[in-house]
């Protein structure tokens, strides 16, 4: 069983000075939704260190905007490009991944862990070691390295606070200190594009189709993974890790207009649920603000206009991704970080064109199949079995190729 995780101190975080803030991942969905809040609200905020991988335009753009201390490129080939562009600033600039860490060693408030993939890990747990409020997005951090996360939180008195929508949705209504009243989490998903398709029609849907998410705008590797459902799969381990309950008691449930963003039901009967509009910037606002409620300009939930709200099971013929979580989970160990590790190479394979929509799963699971279960206890631990894992993955999608 997982545990909270969830400190509730900010005595270190006096709200009558600006918070000093910094964002992994910022030329990204989450990022650049974080930042459009921060710019509305200048006076509340510094921003101390901005990240990217290869989006030097955007990362440069967004560090002068800004007037940041530190802009990193995680690409080291692409630091002189980086360097030309902010010349005639003041901001200090860095590149690969070893600056991504020293800069989640700089102490702030507030940082955002929005890298995607288990890229953003080892960036994530420098930020814990500062003890600062850790807004995270980065749900595979979350998958691969769980359980060091929470130790880590534990040891150095972080603050961990959830910005995917369906658990920021749970953490706005599940009372912590009655955990022994709750019978359940219900997690929403969309069902992404494909939720009336046959398996069968998924057989030849495009990479275009793929990524139009019907109601959500994000990232390609997470419109990948709402399309296969492996992202509810990702979150039902992320909300094992994030709240203190057992796999057994987190229920996927389907809702097609993503306005219930998930729920907790009481064993007294209650089910509270949080709703809103489908815009990221609610539950990140949520946790910029955190523990007050940071305030903007959001769209008015009408529904009226919407009409019906409406929910069906998932279907596991068709979305084995489930399935493979709740298995992977449950044997525990490495195999959480291989189911994402090798799902990570299989979305790039599909968006690289060299396998179709449907081997995504099938590597994963092949690659599950393949790979040996161990204990991993460090961060090399686990960046040595998600090494080992895309390679397995990668063999695999040779032969589906
Ligand atoms: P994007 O792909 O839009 O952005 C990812 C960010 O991470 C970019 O800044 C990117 O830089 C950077 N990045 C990518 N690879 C690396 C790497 N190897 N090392 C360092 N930085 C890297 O992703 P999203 O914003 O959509 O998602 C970010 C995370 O948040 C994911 O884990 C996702 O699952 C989660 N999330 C996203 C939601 C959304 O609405 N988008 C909702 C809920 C959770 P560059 O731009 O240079 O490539």
């Amino acid at each position: 069983m997982g545990s909270i995780g969830l400190a509730k101190d900010i005595s270190a975080n006096p709200q009558s000075q600006r918070r000093r803030v910094s964002i992994f991942g910022s030329t990204g969905s989450v990022g650049v939704s974080t930042l459009d809040l921060i710019s509305a609200a200048p006076e509340k905020f510094q921003v101390e260190v901005l990240t990217a991988h290869q989006n030097v335009d955007l990362l440069a753009e967004q560090a002068r905007k800004f007037s940041v201390r530190l802009a990193v490129i995680a690409d080291e080939s692409l630091r002189a490009d980086l360097e030309q562009r902010l010349a005639d600033t003041k901001i200090e600039v860095a590149a690969g991944r070893n600056a991504l860490i020293e800069a989640a060693e700089i102490k702030v408030d507030w940082v955002m862990a929005a890298i995607v993939g288990a890229a953003g890990l080892a960036p994530t747990l420098a930020a814990i070691r500062t003890g600062a409020i850790i807004a995270v997005a980065n749900k595979e951090a979350l998958v691969c390295g769980g359980d060091l996360v929470l130790a880590e939180l534990k040891k150095y008195g972080a603050t961990l606070l959830p910005v995917d929508s369906e658990h920021n949705a749970i953490f706005q209504v599940l009372d912590f200190d009655q955990i022994d009243a709750v019978r359940r989490l219900v997690l929403t998903a969309s069902g992404g594009p494909f939720l009336r398709l046959t398996y069968d029609e998924m057989t030849h849907v495009s990479k275009d189709q793929a990524l139009a998410h019907p109601n959500w705008d994000m990232g390609a590797k997470i419109s990948i993974d709402s399309a296969t459902m492996m992202n509810k799969g990702l979150e039902l381990i992320e909300a094992y890790h994030l709240f203190p309950l057992s796999a057994d008691r987190i229920d996927i449930l389907v809702h097609p207009q993503s306005v219930i963003h998930s729920m907790v039901e009481y064993q007294d009967g209650s089910v509270l649920a949080q709703m809103g509009a489908p815009d990221m910037r609610t539950p990140i606002s949520y946790t910029l603000g955190w523990p007050e409620r940071h305030t903007f300009d959001a769209d008015r939930l009408d529904l009226a206009r919407i009409g019906s709200l409406t929910f069906l099971e998932p279907d596991p013929q068709r979305f084995p991704a489930l399935r493979l979580a709740r298995e992977a989970l449950k044997a525990g160990k490495s195999a959480p970080t291989t189911l994402n590790a090798s799902n990570e190479i299989a979305v790039e394979g599909f968006l690289a064109g060299s396998i179709k929509f449907l081997d995504i799963i099938s590597v994963v699971e092949e690659s599950l199949n393949r790979a040996s279960i161990s204990e991993l206890v460090s961060i090399e631990d686990i960046y040595e079995n998600d090494r080992k894992a895309r390679e397995i993955a990668r063999s695999i999608m040779k032969s589906f190729g």
